[in-house]
């Protein structure tokens, strides 16, 4: 008997989680496709200890193609369009034909959508980004650096902050903590919104804590790289020395040119199923839009990704075998936020609750800087050994 094409586009955290349990949940005849421009899968979360010196490249990176080994068909192309209609995906080196199809491409990072961020900014949301990030902060003497939202949404809303503290620890490690400020200027009205004020509130004390400024509800309209100034929508410069950046996002291209994009470019899904508006096509992950109550949207993150990926592969399977699919995801979350000196808090809780998300911050402590650590380590090894 003739089997099904089940095709996933990108083999980042969703699309490596899919793939894995889509292979173990479908018949033997039934094809697993990943289509993957990288040859080399780098576990972000640790960009930041990418850039305060603790890790290495290659101790955070690895080999895409072993995901062969477990069955899965890799196929190292780019993805171009996206042809709902005719059930296929175009890419660098012709169409793939599927029956199902899971989207799992991501956020694209934008720098040039804000002008003066590619020459003025140390990128920390890319692997080279964060080494050059690095690098700067090795040959920083002291003065200002600035930690800046550009525009939302991005993805994992604790990465900024974490960025904020690890620096002020690293500036202290390095005795010129005193010769430094650190602020963070971001749109956001106060950290981490969709958590809630209160998770807010507790972030922000964490930073003022430690002397770090908070300066929210800041919309910069562009860069100046020559004099070393935020220009803000009102006119205001803001001077800095060091610019450690999160960059714009947007919906990546096949995806913003194809009937699946709603209007913000990212894809509606339903909450619990993570079906698109077109039967048969899900979206999960960062590229995936799914709005909360009081109206702000579930963060793009990948503990959301892993899990939407789990809900997806059993629907699937479910559905080709003739059964009634009955997975659900259920807005559940947790992250880590490294603060430095060997010490994490963990945030966890139900984004999917009413009339607003739920969402607790553990107490900071070493178990959780040592939990995040595990954690690299496990997925690491559980995806790709
Ligand atoms: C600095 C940093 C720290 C973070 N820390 C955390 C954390 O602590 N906890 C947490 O939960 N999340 C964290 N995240 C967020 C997390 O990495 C993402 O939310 C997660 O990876 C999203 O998974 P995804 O599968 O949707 O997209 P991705 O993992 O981005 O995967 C998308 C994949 O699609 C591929 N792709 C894109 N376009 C194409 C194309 N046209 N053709 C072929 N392939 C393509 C890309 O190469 C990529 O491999 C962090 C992110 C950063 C940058």
């Amino acid at each position: 008997m003739a089997g099904h094409t089940v095709v996933v586009l990108g083999g980042g955290t969703g699309g490596i989680v899919a793939a894995h349990r889509l292979r173990r949940e479908l018949a033997a005849e039934d094809r697993v496709v990943l289509v993957e421009r990288e040859p080399v899968y780098r576990f972000a979360p640790s960009f930041l200890w990418v850039l305060t010196g603790e890790r290495r490249p290659e101790q955070i990176s690895a080999d895409t193609r072993r995901l062969r080994r477990r069955g899965i068909e890799l196929v190292e192309v780019e993805a171009r369009n996206i042809e709902t209609e005719a059930h296929r995906v175009e890419t660098s080196n012709g169409p793939i034909a599927y029956d199902r199809l899971v989207v799992a491409l991501g956020a694209e990072l934008a720098p040039e959508l804000l002008p003066g961020f590619a020459e003025a900014a140390q990128n920390v949301y890319t692997l080279d980004g964060a080494l050059a990030a690095a690098r700067a902060l090795e040959g920083f003497a002291g003065g200002r650096v600035a930690v800046l939202v550009s525009r939302l949404p991005y993805k994992c809303p604790a990465a900024p902050y974490e960025t904020a503290l690890l620096t002020e620890a690293l500036l202290r490690k390095r005795g010129i903590r005193d010769r430094a400020s650190v602020n963070v200027y971001t749109p956001e009205p106060f950290p981490m919104p969709t958590a809630g004020p209160e998770m807010g509130a507790a972030v922000r004390g964490i930073l003022e804590a430690r002397g770090i400024g908070f300066h929210p509800e800041q919309a910069v309209e562009r860069i100046e790289p020559a004099a070393r100034e935020l220009v803000l929508g009102d006119g205001e410069r803001i001077p800095f020395d060091l610019l450690l950046g999160v960059p714009p996002h947007r919906a990546p291209a096949p995806v913003r040119e194809s009937a699946l994009a709603g209007e913000s470019g990212f894809v509606p899904v339903d909450r619990a199923t993570l079906e698109t508006s077109v039967e048969g096509v899900f979206a999960i992950g960062d590229v995936a839009s799914i709005p909360l109550a009081g109206g702000r949207f579930l963060p793009k993150a990948g503990v959301f990704a892993h899990g939407q990926a789990e809900v997806v592969a059993k629907r699937i399977a479910a559905e080709l075998r003739g059964r009634t699919p009955s997975a659900d995801f259920d807005g559940n979350g947790a992250c880590f936020l490294e603060m430095g000196d060997g010490v994490a808090a963990y945030a966890s809780g139900d984004f999917y609750a009413e009339p607003a998300p739920q969402v607790r911050l553990r107490r900071p402590g070493r178990q959780w800087h040592l939990g995040k650590v595990a954690f690299e380590r496990y997925w690491l090894w559980r995806w790709f050994r």
